[in-house]
């Protein structure tokens, strides 16, 4: 069965469709379960944004709905996506637990207050430096933040870069890379594969091969595949290739999440 856990709608600010018209696509790509995981990102450096779901019991209860209408055609589980920064993360951890979520994201999209989805934050840094500092601040957060189920992304620096991609680059500062993946698998924690990668000139997701590998090695075993879809047409976007990464860095299943209970899917 197919999965896409990672899908925004227009509870997220960046979301283009509604909780219907995903679950109508997703049925209609022959996909059999999806987890919408909208953002609750707090603490946003741009003021003129707001990462974060208005009314949750709202966004829930809408999904409880679909869930109900869509019986028999399509598993749909409540997730969210949150954002990590020192400041925000004791707030976090009470929204997480005040409500019934199945799955949790937890994600890096600001770094020491700055988004690198912006071209400041590139700025006076080597290419080594952009990705360093990102992986540096990753490993601090889920060393002091534990309520989340996966690492969302790992390498998004890389989405936004200015500087051109070159063959590699997604292996610098392999170093951290294995010190984050060694915390995670400690912690009992996953990471998920993000095929929006795939749209990158990487042309790989999110982490990639290398990385999801030796994750595998040194003994993880959650991993989820989500295309992080804003809008309909990406749902399910480079799962073809995703799975087959998937498989060659030795995974049979991929994780489900119900509750925020694991269940392996197999592959
Ligand atoms: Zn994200
Ligand atoms: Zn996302």
């Amino acid at each position: 069965m197919i999965i896409d856990y990672h899908l925004h709608s227009k509870y997220s600010v960046d979301g283009r469709m509604s909780i219907e018209e995903a679950c109508k696509n997703a049925i209609m790509e022959g996909i059999g379960e999806i987890a919408f995981t909208d953002h609750i990102d707090l603490d946003w450096p741009d003021p003129d944004l707001t990462f974060n779901i208005s009314d949750i019991d709202q966004y829930i209860n809408e999904i409880d709905e679909m869930r109900r209408k869509y019986r028999g055609q399509l598993i749909i589980k409540t997730g969210i996506e949150v954002g990590m920064q020192p400041q925000v993360l004791d707030e976090t951890s009470d929204i997480v637990n005040n409500y019934p979520f199945d799955f949790v994201i937890a994600s890096v999209h600001i770094v020491k207050g700055m988004d690198p989805y912006r071209r400041e934050y590139y700025k006076g840094k080597t290419k080594e430096e952009s990705y360093r500092l990102y992986y540096e601040e990753t490993l601090e957060l889920i060393n002091e933040f534990s309520d989340f189920d996966v690492l969302g992304h790992l390498g998004y620096v890389r989405r936004y870069s200015p500087l051109p991609y070159e063959q590699g680059e997604d292996l610098l500062c392999f170093d951290l890379i294995e010190e984050i993946l060694k915390t995670l698998i400690e912690n009992g924690k996953g990471i998920e594969v993000n095929t929006s990668g795939y749209k990158h000139s990487s042309n790989c997701p999110m982490p990639s091969f290398k990385i999801i590998e030796r994750y595998r090695e040194l003994g993880g075993t959650i991993i989820t595949i989500g295309s992080d879809a804003h809008s309909v047409e990406d749902i399910g976007f480079g799962f073809e290739a995703g799975l087959e990464i998937i498989k060659k860095s030795g995974f049979d299943s991929i994780t489900s999440f119900n509750s925020r209970m694991q269940r392996s899917i197999p592959i």
